[in-house]
């Protein structure tokens, strides 16, 4: 069992390894004469390990071999060639404590100086905890011995945060491929779904079949779009996304999309002004999706038969600035910069209208993989104006 650590970085590390063996042995309940020898072998092999190599480490253990206790140091440090079983201080130590033992591998050397404790000095597991935990809870006596103990202290925090972030990392890894997984499965089925559905809506059905038919082919569409976005986060959130990069003019390839975008707000004034001309360099199918989700929801969060105003401008900065204003719901200044968030979605609005919080989250990660900007401004109650750029490509 272990009782406390000192690292072997330099001379003054020397006094604090002296001093905690000397105390760890009183409080054992060895003899003054023991807590010497003790402390001055641990000293003597510290010494030689601080001169030669500057990163060692000396605990002190209690361990139990058959029917007898041993205090033990055990002092490894990285092996160097300078290092080596005759060192003076080796040699003396040897002389101080019972057992010596000394092992090297191709990297690290262990020396273990071991104490063995009287029977009638009695060691349990209550005073092996009181004496480490008088160690954990020990004030620094020196400035050095404060500076020691809390960088001991980050040292720790560092370790905890760094195993808590390969933890969240494994789960969130494991969370992309169930849902990469699941909505692969779905889309299948949903596929055949909308096209048998397509093909009744082909056929001569009454005007109610009909008009029941439509009704599943509008949820079915609805469904898609969502695993669709459930498929998209597993595959946005994987660092090595590939993103098919083209020269592309500005203008018409808003134009080409123009109907698609009309097919989406059928209900509402789509105002389109392009005033902007450049070629950028982009994927157009990611950037499509960017568009159709800001404008698809401009047209879901404001009343049927108001305005949208979709327009584009090239900045003096040399990037388009693209911009989607509704006049619908809006949200207040709090929930602005929460939007892009994965999952995030405005309380006071999650009952009335459907959605998974993902289109702007997966929006903000092309628009930014981009070397662009997304940013929403609006007054709540008043509207919305999504705005977003991309650079202009330059040969
Ligand atoms: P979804 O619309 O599926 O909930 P998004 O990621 O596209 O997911 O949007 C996140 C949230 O941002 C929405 O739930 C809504 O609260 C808010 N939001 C997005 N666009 C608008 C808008 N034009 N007007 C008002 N609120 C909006």
């Amino acid at each position: 069992m272990q009782l406390l650590k000192v690292a072997l970085e330099n001379e003054l590390d020397l006094t604090l390894a002296y001093k905690k063996s000397i105390k760890a042995a009183e409080l054992i309940g060895l003899s003054r004469s023991t807590q010497t020898a003790f402390a001055t072998a641990v000293s003597e092999v510290c010494r030689e390990v601080i001169d030669k190599t500057h990163d060692g480490l000396v605990t002190l253990e209690i361990h139990n071999e058959g029917e007898r206790h041993h205090l033990a140091a055990v002092i490894t440090y990285r092996q160097s060639e300078g290092i080596n079983n005759l060192e003076e201080g080796f040699q003396y130590a040897r002389k101080l404590v019972p057992i010596f033992l000394y092992a090297v591998s191709e990297r690290k050397g262990t020396i273990q100086l071991k104490m063995g404790i009287p029977k009638a000095v009695g060691i349990s597991k209550t005073k092996i905890l009181m004496v480490s935990s008088y160690f954990e809870h020990l004030e620094p006596s020196t400035p050095y011995e404060e500076v020691r103990q809390r960088n001991q202290q980050l040292y720790l925090i560092n370790e905890q945060s760094e195993q808590a972030l390969q933890q969240a990392e494994y789960l969130n890894q494991q969370k992309n491929e169930f849902l990469s997984v699941a909505s692969h499965e779905l889309k299948t089925p949903l596929t055949i779904l909308r096209a048998y559905t397509q093909m009744a809506l082909k056929t001569d059905c009454s005007p109610i079949t009909l008009s029941h038919l439509k009704k599943v082919d509008d949820q079915a569409s609805k469904l898609q779009t969502m695993i669709t976005q459930l498929l998209d986060i597993s595959k946005i959130e994987d660092t090595e996304t590939e993103y098919n990069l083209e020269a592309t003019s500005s203008k018409q390839y808003l134009l080409d999309m123009r109907d698609l975008i009309m097919q989406l707000v059928p209900a509402h004034q789509l105002l389109i002004h392009l005033n902007d001309d450049s070629t950028l360099y982009i994927d157009r199918l990611r950037v499509e999706q960017v568009i159709m989700n800001i404008i698809g929801n401009a047209a879901k969060y404001s009343p049927a038969g108001t305005q949208i105003v979709f327009t584009t401008a090239l900045q003096a900065n040399g990037e388009v600035l693209f911009s989607v204003k509704d006049q619908g719901i809006g949200m207040s200044e709090e929930e602005l910069i929460k939007i892009f968030k994965k999952f995030y979605r405005v309380e006071s609005i999650i009952k009335q209208y459907n959605g998974l919080g993902i289109g702007l989250f997966i929006s903000s990660k092309i628009i930014n993989n981009h070397g662009g900007k997304i940013w929403v401004e609006s007054i709540f109650g008043h509207g919305c104006t999504f705005f977003f750029t991309l650079p202009v490509y330059k040969d």
